[in-house]
């Protein structure tokens, strides 16, 4: 079959080309067996086109980005690009991506496999079974600092959000609960933030106008944070700005364990004539110099970013639920990266738990 699910892939630095091959395997493992085949391309980003091209970001791999369907990034950087200037340095390519491609909306999720309830820093009763999303706007907010020069030095740090802006990332979390348990924390400090009075009222009204069926409701973003290590199965879907939505996102990812398992999503604006959205997904963990060129790196943050661009680019839940499916039985299985490695289970490398997912997922196809 044929078809036009175009997905490129940006390997990049460090152990970002090790993950990204299992990923490439997973897609074409679904080209094969399961005739959903993806138009595969690639490119280089961060530290590998700055060496190539003297840039982290070239403009013929922008405009393949732009292009294409789906990217799933692996991860730049290193010790090799420390020293660079700001504009050299390969965080740039994932920052002109995120910027010209105008993606908005990160979702975070946080899942517990069961079988790595024991690795939580928290009781494994309450991290058992837990699903959650944080959905972080990411493009608007603070972090516009300066330093001005009277004598004294100032830093200042300027909060700001539009309705539009509120609007546009409320609308993706309500989306999203619709699919889930129907229920939507927002998180700001409307207490002490005029952003956050604002964040909160027009977050109500487009409740109000568009999504009375979901549940809401407000929490201040000190209290969440409280909340995500008290008992953070309350939580469905969490919207919150670009600065809690970092902090929280953080929070909740050691609920689940390993940097090595979780995912990420960033989404821009639909397209009214395509219904289309610009898409971009990677693992939350960089480019681990320290393990890089071993072979041993934990793909499955990668393989399960991939399930979220089978999820929410192509509309393949049911595939993204095979994947899904397939990881928790590797796990259940006792086969564990070295991150993850625990007295009882087998250690495996990258291409051992890429096969071991592949196999999973022939099992589940019958
Ligand atoms: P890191 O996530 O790369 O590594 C932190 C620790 O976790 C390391 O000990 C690493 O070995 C381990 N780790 C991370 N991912 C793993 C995996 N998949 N399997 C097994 N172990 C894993 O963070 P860092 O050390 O702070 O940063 C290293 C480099 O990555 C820096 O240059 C940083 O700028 C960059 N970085 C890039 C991104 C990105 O590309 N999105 C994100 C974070 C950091």
């Amino acid at each position: 079959m044929s078809s036009n699910k175009s997905l490129l892939i940006l390997p990049g630095d460090g152990i970002g080309p090790e993950v990204m091959d299992q990923v490439v395997r997973v897609a074409d493992w679904f080209g094969r067996e399961r005739a959903v085949k993806f138009d595969l391309d690639d490119g280089m980003v961060g530290g590998a086109a700055l060496d190539a091209e003297g840039t982290a970001m070239p403009d013929a791999v922008m405009a393949k980005a732009r292009a294409s369907d789906a990217v799933m990034f692996g991860a730049v950087g290193g010790p090799k690009w420390d020293a660079n200037p700001f504009h050299l340095k390969p965080e740039q390519g994932l920052l002109r991506l995120r910027k010209e491609l105008d993606l908005f909306a990160n979702l975070r999720p946080a899942l517990c496999f069961e079988a790595l309830a024991e690795a939580s820093s928290l009781k494994a009763d309450l991290v058992s079974g837990l699903d959650i999303v944080i959905v972080r706007e990411l493009t608007g907010g603070g972090s516009f600092s300066e330093t001005v020069a009277d004598g004294n030095r100032k830093g200042v740090d300027t909060q700001l959000y539009t309705t539009p802006e509120i609007h546009r990332i409320a609308r993706v979390a309500f989306d999203l609960a619709r699919k889930r348990r129907n229920l939507v924390h927002s998180s700001e400090k409307s207490n002490v933030m005029h952003t956050g009075v604002l964040w909160r009222e027009e977050v109500t009204a487009i409740h109000e106008a568009e999504f009375s069926d979901v549940e809401l409701r407000h929490i201040l973003a000190d209290n969440c944070a409280m909340q995500l290590v008290r008992a953070p199965k309350q939580f469905d879907v969490i919207v919150t700005d670009n600065l809690f939505g970092d902090m929280l996102s953080d929070v909740a990812a050691m609920l689940t364990g390993s940097l090595g398992m979780l995912p990420s999503a960033s989404l821009g604006a639909e397209d009214p004539a395509t219904g289309k959205r610009h898409a971009l997904y990677e693992p939350v963990h960089g480019s681990a110099p320290d393990i890089a060129g071993q072979g041993v790196a934990n793909p499955l943050a990668s393989i399960l970013s991939f399930a979220m661009a089978l999820r929410y680019s192509f509309d393949l839940g049911e595939e993204a639920d095979m994947v899904e499916a397939a990881v928790a039985g590797v796990l259940a299985d006792g086969l564990r990266t070295g991150d993850l490695a625990q007295a009882n289970t087998q250690r495996v490398n990258t291409a051992e738990m890429g096969d071991a997912v592949l196999r999973g997922m022939e099992k589940a196809a019958g």
